[in-house]
């Protein structure tokens, strides 16, 4: 399949429905193909505007899918209507494509017991599913070695790194060329969420494309990450637009 894309400040963002990302990453994983995805919002087109590396990888990297609203946003002042892709949602459906077409996947990312218990949980959901590893998200440079190797030896079909981002997009992308078989998302706080450590936007929210609001209600630490981009980002996504009408 072609990629059908809409360029945000110099990025490629996938112009793909929820489904159609459903089918196409399923295929891959079906066919062996490897890839990463990466489910983009505001903040890392910030980060990739100041740092090289994050750059590359944002470029190179096979789908880049909405999940910030502020994508949507800069997308609708380009008059592109896209649904928004909850990074989130978007694993949880391909975890149960894996289940049913007997792919393995592995769980990188969170506290110990966090990925403990995400494991338990989707054991228990999807009885099938075959996790062949899983290591917490905090470790050092020789244990990420270690890491790297045991996944290659286990060569799972889906690989999930919750390490929050970049961090997690800097671990896909030193495996990436280690497991060329291997599709890898970077999913955040998704293994907090399904453990039930911490709850997800309700579905008004969601639906009024404010589910940010809500998670920087219940931490307001992140308030921090928005104030510092959002504005930013929006205003250059307007400059953008106008610079490409005149
Ligand atoms: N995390 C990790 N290793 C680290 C830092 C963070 O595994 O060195 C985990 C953290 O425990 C949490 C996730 O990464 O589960 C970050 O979640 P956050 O909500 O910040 O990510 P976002 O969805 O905003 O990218």
């Amino acid at each position: 399949m072609e990629r059908k894309t809409a360029k945000i400040q110099g990025y490629d963002i996938d112009l793909i429905s929820f489904d159609d990302a459903i089918n196409y990453v399923s295929e891959k994983i079906a066919e062996n193909q490897g890839m990463h995805i990466i489910t983009a919002n505001p903040e890392m087109i910030e980060l990739a505007n100041k740092d090289k590396v994050f750059s590359e990888i944002l470029k190179n990297a096979d789908l880049v899918v909405p999940d910030g609203i502020g994508i949507i946003l800069a997308l609708k002042l380009k008059k592109i209507e896209l649904e928004q892709i909850p990074g989130i949602e978007l694993a949880a459906e391909l975890i149960k494509n894996c289940e049913i077409n007997g792919n393995t996947i592995a769980l990188i990312g969170a506290k110990e017991e966090i990925i403990q218990r995400t494991a338990q949980l989707l054991k228990n959901e999807y009885k099938k599913l075959n996790i062949c590893y899983t290591h917490n998200g905090y470790f050092t440079t020789d244990k990420e070695n270690e890491i790297i190797d045991n996944l290659i030896k286990q060569s799972p079909s889906f690989v999930l790194a919750a390490l929050g981002a970049p961090k997690q997009e800097i671990f896909i992308n030193k495996c990436r060329k280690k497991l060329p078989n291997t599709v890898f998302i970077g999913v955040g706080g998704a293994f907090d969420v399904w453990s039930g450590v911490i709850q997800r936007a309700p579905e008004i929210y969601r639906n009024l494309g404010l589910e940010w609001l809500y998670r920087t209600i219940k931490q307001p630490e992140r308030f921090k990450r928005i104030y510092k981009t959002l504005p930013l980002f929006l205003f250059k996504a307007i400059i953008e637009t106008v610079q490409n009408k005149g």
